[in-house]
């Protein structure tokens, strides 16, 4: 059983296989797309397999994020900011 997810690439619901051993930032994988191959970096909150009880639209990005935890692309957004 793989994760499912819509592909940017061939625009379907694929199943994806994780890299782990590419190192991304937390609440994101790495995964590649098992129809069209395509690899990319994905939130893991829009895992179809996810509930949509457990998520909800974050207020200040609106991107989906856990119901029970801060919004992990305001805090990627938060760290490229103080990178600069
Ligand atoms: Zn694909
Ligand atoms: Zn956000």
């Amino acid at each position: 059983m793989h994760t499912r997810f819509k592909c940017n690439g061939c625009k379907r619901d694929t199943e994806f296989l994780w890299l782990d051993q590419l190192d991304t930032p937390e609440g994101f994988k790495a995964y590649q797309c098992m129809d069209c191959g395509c690899v990319g970096i994905k939130n893991v909150v829009e895992a179809l397999s996810i509930p949509d009880s457990a998520i909800c639209r974050c207020d200040k990005c609106g991107s989906w994020k856990f119901n029970t935890v801060v919004c992990h692309t305001c805090q990627l957004i938060g760290a490229k900011d103080a990178n600069v």
